[in-house]
């Protein structure tokens, strides 16, 4: 089990207990960790607040919509306030408009475009940007966000979000050789499809995780326990001399020709 007793945290994109930061955020609390949540509006400030309660050490809990940069530095400026530094970022945030996922890859208008890598990728550089001060402050840090093999093959209607993934993914990697000499990490975590808020907007998911299901070498669909044991390896010391890397949690599946 990873230990990360006295480490500070910053968990952001849970929406519901369903969330795949929301088993991150569970397993880096029972590591010992003292953690910031956030929540991006309203409607799921209750969701997060409620969840928050069960955790054995109060976070704190903050908004932050991630297209709003005065959103990201008041969140800097209270983890500041109240942890005096930070080791550990959680970027669990995506999305894409609607019309971008159900209409072909072709149709997809600019603004959509926008918004979809906005949210989904430059997210992770703002949060990046924010934090790292923070993280330096305490000698060095991870970072850890959540892609999908989408990224690298086409997967029908998962279209603007797989160019997204692509950039995320770059992203990854040309943070990590920038914060490496500050011994800051910066990691992806590729997950296999699980059933979440995100996963009900993308028609035809039931298919994908069957597919799964009877062709990754473990013959099963993953769980987001299963993701959350991955990123404690990749956000504790266990994970110490990797960076800039993209670890596929799917079962296998990446690895199957056909
Ligand atoms: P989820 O819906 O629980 O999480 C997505 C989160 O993004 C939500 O908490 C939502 O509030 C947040 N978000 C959206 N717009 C935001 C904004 N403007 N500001 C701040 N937060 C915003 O679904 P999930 O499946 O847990 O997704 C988490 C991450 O995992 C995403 O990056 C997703 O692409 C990735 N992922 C999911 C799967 C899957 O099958 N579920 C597979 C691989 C990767």
């Amino acid at each position: 089990m990873s230990d990360l007793s006295g480490k500070h945290g910053l968990i952001v994109g849970i929406a519901n207990e369903r969330s795949i930061a929301w088993a991150i955020a569970q397993a880096a609390d029972r590591a010992g960790a003292r953690l910031a949540l956030t929540y991006v509006n309203e409607r799921l400030e209750g969701n997060v607040r409620k969840l928050a309660e069960t955790l054995t050490q109060p976070p704190l809990i903050l908004p932050c919509d991630v297209s709003q940069d005065d959103q990201i530095a008041a969140v800097a400026a209270g983890l500041d306030r109240e942890f005096g530094g930070l080791d550990l970022l959680v970027h669990g945030a995506a999305f894409a408009p609607r019309e971008a996922i159900t209409q072909p890859f072709l149709q997809t208008a600019r603004g959509d475009f926008q918004i979809a890598l906005d949210v989904s990728v430059y997210s992770l550089v703002a949060l990046a940007q924010a934090t790292a001060p923070l993280m330096a402050r305490r000698e060095g840090g991870s970072l850890l966000t959540l892609t999908y093999l989408g990224s690298e093959r086409v997967f029908p209607n998962y279209n603007v979000m797989g160019v997204a993934k692509a950039a995320l993914e770059a992203s990854v990697r040309y943070l990590a050789s920038e914060l490496g000499p500050e011994q800051i990490r910066v990691n992806a975590i590729s997950a296999g499809p699980i059933r979440t808020l995100a996963a009900a907007g993308i028609s035809g998911f039931s298919d994908i995780l069957s597919v799964y299901r009877e062709r990754a070498p473990l013959r099963r669909n993953i769980e987001a326990g299963e993701v959350a044991d991955a990123a404690m390896f990749l956000l504790s010391d266990a994970g110490r001399a990797v960076t800039g890397e993209v670890l596929l949690a799917d079962g296998g599946y990446h690895a199957m020709g056909l």
